[in-house]
């Protein structure tokens, strides 16, 4: 199988890693392709794909669309986006405008927790102001002692049910799916284990994302633990996925996978990436 890495993140969204900095780990780890999803945001691609080059490895240029479905939050990746799409480009930018004020919320929820001016300690950490994630609040938590480290800071603080949790009304899962095709991409549902759904959802869900035209689903992820990745497997198969497989990098320390790193899809799975001319 090719080393294809098909989601990861830069300091264009929540990652630690320039894109850069990013394309050139994945050429030391060994990856053939690699592509760059950060959330909502297409800005950092153009240097990955000028590092890719450099670098002499193949690059996918995608992103990581933020969805409301029901009560769950979903990822949505495109790969093989074109950034200048501008029904694709519309679709980002309404997200993006709605990062702030949830911010501002975060900020506020947690002041009354007792920790003060988080929002522009936040924003100190963030590309710019509607970029803003959970992420950056939870790093600037762990430097300020308030935690131990960002799992700490999602588990007491930032994760669904917990005190300085903002519910926020994301794209709906119809649109994102839209505006990545229009954009000649392929969708694919992002670590679908990670969103804690009963069976009867997670058929729901499957169902849905395939009528929408959702063309793969994520196995093989950072994002699943190895114990998940024979499940999603066997969903592939029944619903008809073409497989994705990437590591979900954040940066050094933060992720349990280097892009490149992961283990290979089942021989079984069609890999997202053979429909693809390369
Ligand atoms: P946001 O889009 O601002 O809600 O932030 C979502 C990001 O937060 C995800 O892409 C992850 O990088 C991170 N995240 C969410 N949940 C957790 C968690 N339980 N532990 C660590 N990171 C998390
Ligand atoms: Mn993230
Ligand atoms: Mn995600
Ligand atoms: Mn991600």
């Amino acid at each position: 199988m090719e080393n294809f890495d098909l989601h990861n993140h830069s300091t264009s969204s929540d990652g630690l890693l320039s894109p850069t900095e990013l394309i050139e780990l994945a050429s030391r780890t060994g990856a053939d392709a690699i592509a760059l999803t950060d959330h909502d945001t297409t800005t950092g691609l153009a240097e990955a794909a000028e590092a890719a080059r450099a670098a002499g490895i193949g690059f996918v240029p995608g992103v990581e669309v933020s969805v409301t479905w029901g009560e769950t939050v979903l990822h949505v990746v495109g790969l093989q986006i074109d950034p200048e799409s501008a029904e694709l480009r519309q679709g980002l930018d309404s997200i993006r405008a709605g990062r702030l004020g949830r911010a501002k919320r975060i900020g506020d929820a947690l002041a009354k927790l007792g920790f003060e001016k988080t929002f522009d300690a936040a924003l100190a950490l963030a590309k710019d102001e509607r970029m803003l994630s959970r992420t950056h609040f939870a790093r600037h938590l762990v430097e300020r002692g308030a935690v131990r480290d960002i799992q700490a800071a999602f588990d007491k603080y930032l994760a669904k049910g917990k005190p300085a949790y903002v519910s926020h009304r994301w794209a709906e899962l119809e649109n994102a799916v839209r505006w990545i095709r229009a954009s000649g991409g392929t969708a694919v549902l992002a670590h679908p284990g990670r969103y804690d759904l009963k069976p009867m959802m997670r058929e729901e869900m499957l169902k849905q994302f395939k009528a929408l035209g959702g063309a793969a689903i994520e196995v093989v992820t950072g994002s699943h633990r190895p114990e998940q990745y024979a499940l999603w497997q066997r969903e592939a198969l029944e619903h008809g996925f073409l497989a994705s497989r990437g590591a979900d990098y954040h940066g050094p320390g933060e992720s349990p996978c280097e892009p490149g790193r992961l283990a290979p899809l089942h021989g079984s799975l069609t890999p997202v990436w053979s429909t693809w001319a390369h």
